[in-house]
């Protein structure tokens, strides 16, 4: 059950109510938490600020909430991308797009029985330790104490604009963060357009850009190694997702090199 109209969510406000563990955020993350506390036989509450649960993969236009791009798809494949203990169906696809991340995310709440351990709406305003308990509460008023607290609130939730008052203080042409954008904006069309960093989202960059623009130039400050999302790994075999394999080759290797391979 979704939102604002579940029973839970109406419940007094006056009310301090404890639980061992107190989650906030409900993002991929987050549900994952709940899950993991729950089998332990723990106590859960999910505090999540925004109506729906999923975090990033919650798709909305809105520019003010921080989300995937309007025609993101997962960079990484489905069977390198889902909980081990809840394959993601056939039907998605190696590489599903974010409305399917998010009903995948929702039928993982239905299965474990999450909601009722969810409380949407529930924007976390404070947090602080009273000796052993941790003490929560909410913009709507709402209190919650608990023995653990898990903070999941998403490592990409906020712009980093360091970049702005340094390396680029004395860039003259205009600055963006790609966060403002859900898709290609028109003001771009035609100019020459610097794309600076190498995460998921300048990969949705490029690819939405790309046709648009006279000039594109991609600057990965330290570096980084692509491939293909798929190949042919076998002669007769239909191309494969490229990541499946090389996790593997990837995790080996891992341990004797600098920097980030793959
Ligand atoms: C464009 C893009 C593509 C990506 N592609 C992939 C991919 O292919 N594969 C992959 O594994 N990862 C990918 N990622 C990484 C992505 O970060 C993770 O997949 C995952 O969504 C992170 O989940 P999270 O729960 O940590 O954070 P989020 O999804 O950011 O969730 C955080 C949640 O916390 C809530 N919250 C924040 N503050 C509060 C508060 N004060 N009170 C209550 N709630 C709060 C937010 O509303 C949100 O629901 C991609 C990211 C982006 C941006």
């Amino acid at each position: 059950m979704k939102g604002s109209t579940h029973p839970y969510n109406t419940m007094a406000k006056s009310r301090i109510v404890f639980r061992d563990v107190i989650v906030v955020g409900a993002g991929w993350s987050g549900l994952l938490a709940c899950k993991c506390m729950l089998e332990e036989g723990l106590t859960v509450m999910a505090l999540e600020k925004r109506s729906d649960v999923g975090g990033l993969w919650c798709y909305t236009e809105d520019s003010d909430v921080i989300t995937v791009m309007r025609n993101t798809k997962t960079t990484s494949s489905s069977s390198v991308t889902e909980m081990s203990d809840f394959p993601m169906p056939e039907e998605i696809g190696q590489f599903p797009k974010h409305e399917d991340v998010l009903k995948y995310l929702k039928s993982y709440c239905d299965t474990f029985h999450l909601w009722l351990h969810i409380r949407l709406d529930h924007c976390v305003t404070k947090v602080t330790k009273d000796g052993e308990l941790w003490r929560v509460k909410c913009e709507n008023g709402r209190q919650y104490t608990s023995k653990f607290l898990i903070v999941c609130t998403g490592s990409v939730q906020k712009p980093n604009r360091d970049l702005q008052h340094s390396l680029l203080k004395d860039f003259v042409g205009e600055i963006r963060h790609s966060s403002e954008f859900k898709t290609f904006i028109p003001e771009h069309a035609n100019k020459r357009v610097m794309l600076i960093g190498g995460g998921e989202t300048a990969s949705d960059v490029v690819e939405e850009w790309y046709d648009h623009v006279s000039r594109l130039i991609w600057c990965i400050p330290r570096g980084m190694h692509f491939f293909r999302k798929f190949a042919k790994i076998l002669p007769h075999r239909h191309p494969q997702a490229l990541d499946k394999a090389s996790s593997r080759v990837m995790k080996f290797i891992a341990p004797f090199t600098r920097s980030k391979p793959g």
